[in-house]
């Protein structure tokens, strides 16, 4: 038996479209080692990183797990078997699993996993900084997965919400999942804002359920473990489900677009932020998308607002010189198309005046004058009064200096929502008597 050593587990890519999911085998990690009366010292970590690589197979998510033990060697030989197992490699997976053996997590894994919320990041990369750091390190397929892995132990949390996530019953994958939408409305009115985004009002829609073959059932995010527990008891399904995990994520904190995108940073996939000049008149393509440019530092760079977003109508109605700060993923450029970035909210800081040059106004009538032909003045036809120059008026803005989010049904993980807006939640402590983790025996 060796001296009681802390070991962080991080592993990520073992789903592939076809089926299964990260947290499911975390899940099922977390049921063997209770079995064996682990130590756990931190909830299992959900990170979702850059959301804008073109690999990912739904949200880019990687787990890993904090624990403390006494024979390291053992849970680290079952775990890879685990992970062997529960990879669905046939359909794609490249999955990646990193043990580190150690209480305080360096800089350098800090600083990778930073780098992969925002950035692309090259698969060898992730061989060399394990190889580097001693890591003790497998993978699968292309060792593509060693990337979540590695950030996932990193991940340094400044903000952070949880994720309740309900798992079914083997012999139900794949099936239709029912739950009462009436139950997840009521939920949702019982525990804001403790909870967020799990229906939709304006469109009556759950948006707790997946819809792939997943095991999940339901996911419910929050901020709190008790919220979140009681959220379940609320909610309706005639479905025996398997059990329940509770995750700490970075999910909702908006944290991918924290930092700056200019003209170095501005690389494909890459997301991040910008404040700039709108520097042309907002084109609306076929379907409702719009594009604009916007001039920071001297740089321009194009933006894209797509319809389903719900803030294409407000990106429509910028006007040249209008201040704004906006935030997004950057698509690589196309044939038609320069590098573009995609934008997830915009944040209008000043408005122009929308000044436009008309012909006078009668001021008895209260009519506009009539023009008399090139270079001889105006006239109202009402009262025959005359006027000699054009005049400005000043068109009202339809838009205001404010934060313009998405809709709820365009948000990615990441995606700050509205009742997060200035919200920094650090007070979730671990605590072993806590419901964080569930197996229904029934
Ligand atoms: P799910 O959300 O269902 O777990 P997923 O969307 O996380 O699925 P994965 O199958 O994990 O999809 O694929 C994402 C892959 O991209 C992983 O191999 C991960 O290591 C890698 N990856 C994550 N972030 C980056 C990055 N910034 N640069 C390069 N690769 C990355």
């Amino acid at each position: 038996m060796e001296n009681e050593t802390v070991l962080n587990i991080g592993f990520d890519d073992t789903d592939s479209p076809k089926g299964m999911c990260t947290t499911f085998l975390a899940y099922k990690i977390v049921d063997l080692l209770q079995k064996q009366k682990t130590e756990f010292l931190d909830f299992p970590r959900l990170i979702r990183f850059n959301p804008n690589i073109p690999w990912k197979t739904r949200g880019n998510g990687a787990v890993s797990i904090k624990i403390k033990t006494r024979n390291p060697s053992k849970i680290k030989k079952q775990i890879k078997n685990l992970v062997s197992k529960y990879s669905d490699i046939e359909n794609g997976a490249n999955p990646g699993l990193v043990f580190f053996q150690s209480d305080s997590i360096p800089s350098e894994f800090v600083d990778f996993s930073n780098l992969a919320l925002w950035q692309l990041i090259n698969r060898n990369s992730g061989k060399k900084f394990a190889k580097k750091n001693n890591l003790e390190f497998f993978y699968q397929g292309n060792g593509q997965g060693l990337i979540g892995a590695i950030g996932a132990i990193g991940y340094d949390f400044q903000d952070h919400t949880l994720e309740l996530l309900s798992y079914r019953k083997k012999q139900k994958f794949g099936k239709e999942r029912k739950i009462s939408t009436q139950s997840v409305k009521n939920m949702q009115e019982k525990t804001f804002p403790n909870t967020y985004n799990s229906f939709d009002t304006k469109k009556g829609r759950v948006l707790i359920t997946p819809h792939g073959p997943d095991p999940v059932f339901y996911g419910v995010r929050g901020e709190n473990v008790d919220s979140l527990v009681y959220a379940t008891k609320i909610l309706k399904s005639d479905e025996k489900l398997d059990g329940y995990m509770i995750f700490k994520s970075n999910q909702g904190t908006g944290d991918h677009l924290k930092n700056e995108l200019d003209s170095k940073t501005m690389k494909p996939y890459a997301s991040g932020k910008i404040t700039g000049i709108v520097s042309n008149i907002p084109k609306i393509v076929k379907g409702g998308h719009v594009f604009f440019k916007i001039n920071s530092n001297n740089h321009e760079f194009w933006c894209a607002v797509y319809k389903p977003t719900g803030i294409s109508t407000v990106a429509s109605h910028l006007i040249k010189g209008d201040k704004i700060h906006v935030g997004g993923g950057v698509r690589k450029a196309s044939k038609n198309f320069p590098r573009i970035i995609n934008l997830e909210f915009i944040k209008i800081i000043n408005l122009e005046k929308n000044n436009s040059i008309t012909n006078p106004l009668c001021k008895k009538c209260n009519k506009k004058m009539k023009s008399k032909g090139q270079n001889q003045g105006f006239q109202c036809i009402r009262c025959g009064k005359k006027a000699t120059k054009k005049t400005s008026i000043e068109i009202p803005r339809k838009i205001r200096k404010q934060l313009y989010l998405p809709k709820i049904s365009a948000h990615r993980h990441l995606s700050r929502p509205l009742q997060r807006i200035g919200i920094i939640n650090k007070s979730t402590k671990f605590d072993k008597s806590l419901s964080w983790f569930c197996v229904y025996r029934n």
